[in-house]
Order: structure tokens, then C-alpha cells, then sequence
């Protein structure tokens, strides 16, 4: 098969991490018989200093004209003084928004071989973690109505959301249960919000497709504090664009590393939108040490969910679990690791590449 990916590198460590992520594709490719076509492209600050715009047009196109994107990370603190629409970090609801990605995937899972690096108490994590965050994206207050009165010293954000929004997200989260362990959690504020009691209405309305599916409800703040009481309760969470955020800012910290963390963003159809969940780590820029993993274990989920390419995924995550059992770190997931197993950027996609060489096709 031939695969058309664009590439946005953008800020700090993300065009390390980006080029790990295609060296990774390119060995799936020659090992699988799969064609990748990269076109890289601007978003961001490098965008921003090139184009003045964080996210221009031609990126849009080149976007919606490939089969899923690869982002690094945008943003630094040489644009933090830049406001609004202006900002780097713009380009990332820009993108959203334009590719219509509404569904915004993100699993919390623990390494095994990592697992000391849990800031949780051992017994809490004893059985492993394995949890699916789907959150809404392209929705809910981080889109709604915002101003500020005249005088300045009142503002607004509004949370809003269309019975049509709730059930795509609500499908895609009974979906993803059926192929996991059939537990569903969804995670509102229903005591309080109108826009939560919708959520909940909705997915009353759509559970009888979905007799095998065990489904639960559960208030937010609830949810952060069973989070690090009793993780391993959760399989699949479904949840609104700001909740899901902060929940799997959480989700991530317990798994240890951010450094680790794929995402997919999807839409009805149209290319998927592929990022670590990290940002662009702009106190280990060019320093050749950032974790690449988040990035490569991104690209197993572009194979499983935009290029159908299952058998190829689950050889990336293999891989990733070798290196890591034969040793290697990178610094952030180093925990107590012998020097000489401590490897960069580069040399980590080295070992990856080399061990996806060594598995069976
Ligand atoms: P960050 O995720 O960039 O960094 C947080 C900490 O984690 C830092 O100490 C960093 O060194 C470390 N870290 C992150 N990724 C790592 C990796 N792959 N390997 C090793 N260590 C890693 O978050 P931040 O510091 O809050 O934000 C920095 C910039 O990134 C800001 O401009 C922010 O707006 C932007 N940001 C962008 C995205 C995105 O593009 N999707 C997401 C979050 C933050």
C-alpha cells in the first residue's frame, strides 16, 4: 500500500521526535511492503517566524490531502509573549477544528518494565494499567462563546454541546469498549451542568446498541480522585473536551512518563491527526534527549486506525516493549537504570529500528 503522511515537526524537541517517527514508518515500510510519502509542512512558532501565521493555509492542505498527520509539538517560550489567535498553541485548535477530528484518543498505559517510575503506591498498580481516555474534542467550552465585558473586570467561557456532538463521541467510546474489555465509564459533572444531563441522555439513548457493554457514570471530581485511589477500575472513559483534558493530564502522570504517550484524534472520516501528548519540551530542545517513544508508539496508532494496518502497529508496540525490556531508557524514564543502558533520541530510534528488524513479518 502507499500512504500519503504529512509532517509538521514544529517547536522545540518536536522535529526529533517527528524525524524517530518517520524512520519507524519507513522500516514498517520496507519490512511490510507499505510506500510512505512524507510532505513536511509549517505550524506553530517555526511557522509563525517563517509565514507569520501559526497556521497557514497551504499547511491546511497539505493536511487534508494525506491519509493521517504526524504533529510534533508547537510552542516555546520565544512566542509566549504573542497573544491569542497569534499564538503557536493556536494552530492546534486551528487543526482540530479545519480536519474536523472530534474524537480525541489517548491511552494511559503502564509499562511494566516502567512501572517503578509510577508515582502510585505499588499495591494500586500491582495488576498493570490500561486505560483508554476518549475525549471530545472539537467541542464544550474550549469552543463555546468567550468575551469580556467592557470594563474588563467580568468574562465568560460557555460550554455547549449538540445532542449530535455527544452521540459521535459516545459511539466512538462504546466502540472502543467492544473491542477492549466492554466497560464503559462516562464522566460528567450531571449534578451541576445541563450540558452534563445531555451527555447523559444521549448515551442512555445509545446503550441498548450495546447490551455486551457494562456502562457507568461518574461526576468528575469523583473521577480525579478515583483516578489515583483505584486506576485500574477504569477501561474506557468517554468525556467532554476540558474534563477529558485534565483527566488525561492525570491519566498520563500515573503511567510515569509523559515521554511515553501516544494520541489519535479522529473524525467521521478524513485523515487522523497523530501527536504524543507531551508538548515541545523546550528545556531539552536540541539537546538530542528527548524520549521519541510517545512519537513512535503515535505512529503504531496512525497504522491501527487510519491505515488499517493492525498487524504493523502491534509490531511497533512489540518493539517499543523489547527495547524496553532488554534495558534502555532515555533520561526521563531512566528511574534507576544503569549509564550505559541511557540512550538519546537517535540512538533509542536506532534500537527500535533495529528490533522491529529482528521480528518476524
Ligand atoms: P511539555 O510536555 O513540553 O514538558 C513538560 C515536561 O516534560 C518538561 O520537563 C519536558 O522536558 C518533559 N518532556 C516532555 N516531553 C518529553 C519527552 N518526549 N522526553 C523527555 N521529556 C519530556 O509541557 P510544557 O513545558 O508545559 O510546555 C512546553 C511548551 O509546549 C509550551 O509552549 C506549551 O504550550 C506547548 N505544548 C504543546 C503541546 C502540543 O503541541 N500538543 C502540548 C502541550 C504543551
Amino acid at each position: 500500500m502507499e500512504f500519503k503522511i504529512a509532517t509538521i515537526p514544529g517547536d522545540g524537541i518536536g522535529p526529533d521526535i517527528v524525524r524517530e517517527g518517520c524512520r519507524i514508518l519507513q522500516t514498517i515500510g520496507k519490512k511490510y511492503g507499505h510506500k510512505f510519502i512524507f510532505t513536511e509542512t509549517l505550524a506553530g512558532g517555526v511557522s509563525i517566524d517563517k509565514t507569520g501565521e501559526p497556521l497557514p493555509e497551504a499547511t491546511l492542505n497539505v493536511c487534508k490531502a494525506s491519509d493521517a498527520v504526524l504533529l510534533g509539538a508547537v510552542g516555546g517560550p520565544k512566542w509566549d509573549h504573542l497573544s491569542g489567535d497569534k499564538r503557536p498553541e493556536k494552530a492546534l485548535l486551528g487543526l482540530r477544528g479545519e480536519m474536523k477530528v472530534y474524537a480525541n484518543m489517548r491511552p494511559a498505559v503502564m509499562f511494566p518494565q516502567l512501572s517503578a517510575a509510577c508515582p502510585l503506591k505499588p499495591e494500586i498498580v500491582k495488576n498493570g494499567l490500561d486505560i483508554l481516555i476518549v475525549r471530545e474534542l472539537t467541542g464544550g467550552i474550549y469552543f463555546g462563546d468567550r468575551g469580556r465585558s467592557e470594563d474588563g473586570l467580568s468574562a465568560w467561557d460557555t460550554e455547549a454541546y449538540t445532542s449530535e456532538e455527544i452521540a459521535r463521541i459516545i459511539t466512538i467510546g462504546f466502540d472502543s469498549a467492544m473491542k477492549r474489555t466492554k466497560k464503559l465509564c462516562v464522566i460528567d459533572k450531571a449534578n451541576i451542568l445541563e450540558t452534563s444531563r445531555l451527555w447523559r441522555e444521549v448515551t442512555e439513548s445509545i446503550k441498548g446498541n450495546y447490551p455486551e457493554v457494562s456502562l457507568s457514570y461518574m461526576y468528575v471530581d469523583n473521577a480525579a480522585m478515583q483516578l489515583v485511589r483505584n486506576p485500574g477500575q477504569f477501561d474506557v472513559i468517554a468525556t467532554s473536551n476540558m474534563f477529558g483534558d485534565i483527566l488525561s493530564d492525570e491519566a498520563s502522570q500515573i503511567t510515569g512518563s509523559i515521554g511515553m504517550l501516544a494520541s489519535a484524534s479522529l473524525g467521521e472520516s478524513g485523515p487522523g491527526l497523530y501527536e504524543p501528548i507531551h508538548g515541545s519540551a523546550p528545556d531539552i530542545a536540541g539537546k538530542d534527549i528527548a524520549n521519541p517513544l510517545a512519537t513512535i508508539l503515535t505512529c503504531a496508532m496512525m497504522l491501527r486506525y487510519s491505515l488499517n494496518c493492525e498487524r504493523e502497529a502491534a509490531a511497533i508496540e512489540a518493539a517499543v516493549y523489547s527495547v524496553l525490556d532488554a534495558g534502555w531508557r532515555t533520561g526521563d524514564i531512566a528511574g534507576d537504570a544503569l549509564s550505559d543502558k541511557i540512550v538519546g533520541t537517535r540512538k533509542m530510534g536506532d534500537l527500535v529500528v533495529e528490533a522491529l528488524e529482528a521480528l518476524e513479518a
